[in-house]
């Protein structure tokens, strides 16, 4: 068996381990509450949660979604959040090996899934993500990143500059958060990507807000974070094939 599965199955439950704190994280971190004390315990009984029905995936499953002491179900989102950060951490481990880049675009898609969630229920992305990780994009594009400092610093300008001219422009339209996290995602993925996040985000956007005004009557009450995230996503793993795709749609032969 090719070892790359092996270690892809390790960080797949190392990944759903990370995606069980960041449940804690989407769930308090807008409340302002801790994300470390107290431990994690029932929304209904308050009975603190045991460890042997806190792990990642199986629990929710062999508990069938409910608490072990009084029933209560819990929702399918918790064990979702498990699942998409295991499998990001595999495709991390897949697509770029066992590296420094994959760690960090491990900890990136971490950071990515809580924004998603987050803004999904509140409609805001937090500095407490954002600015720490406009931090570590710079000093990983310096020093771990295949990523020069100039595609960078593009990356970084053209999210950043495009977003902050857009609120301007559109009072209402973007928010802060929205500004923070692509100059982020710039400083990570560097500027091609930057623009295939945009594009993407922009198109996907469009499509879930025509399809709701179609199909429910009215448009989509959904933040753009998500959009970006998704958009993201898909420029980390397949980056070159989204360019190859363009080229040929718009230099055919
Ligand atoms: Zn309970």
């Amino acid at each position: 068996m090719n070892p790359a599965y092996i270690w892809a199955a390790y960080f797949f439950a190392i990944g759903s381990a990370i995606g069980s704190f960041l449940n804690v994280v989407i769930y308090r971190q807008p409340r302002g509450e801790s994300v470390v004390s107290p431990g994690s315990h029932c929304y209904a009984c308050k009975q603190p949660i045991r460890w042997y029905h806190n792990i990642p995936i199986a629990s929710y499953l062999i508990l069938r979604g409910k608490c072990a002491n009084c029933g209560a179900p819990f929702s399918p989102r918790y064990m979702l959040v498990e699942l998409l950060t295991g499998l990001l951490f595999a495709a991390c481990l897949l697509r770029f090996g066992l590296n420094g880049p994959a760690f960090v675009y491990m900890l990136l898609c971490a950071a990515l899934v809580a924004v998603f969630f987050i803004d999904l229920d509140h409609f805001l992305i937090p500095d407490v993500i954002t600015l720490p990780g406009m931090a570590a994009g710079l000093i990983c594009a310096l020093f771990v990143l295949p990523l020069s400092m100039m595609d960078a610093t593009l990356g970084f300008a053209a999210g950043f500059g495009i977003f902050f001219l857009l609120a301007v422009a559109v009072p209402g339209g973007m928010g802060g958060g929205d500004i923070k996290l692509m100059g982020m995602l710039g400083l990570f993925l560097g500027l091609k990507a930057v623009l295939i996040t945009i594009f993407l985000a922009s198109f996907i956007g469009a499509v879930i807000g025509l399809i709701g005004k179609l199909f429910l009557g009215k448009g989509s009450k959904i933040p753009f974070g998500p959009y970006l995230v998704a958009g993201a996503l898909a420029a980390l793993f397949f980056e070159r094939e989204i360019i190859d795709i363009y080229l040929r749609l718009v230099m055919p032969r």
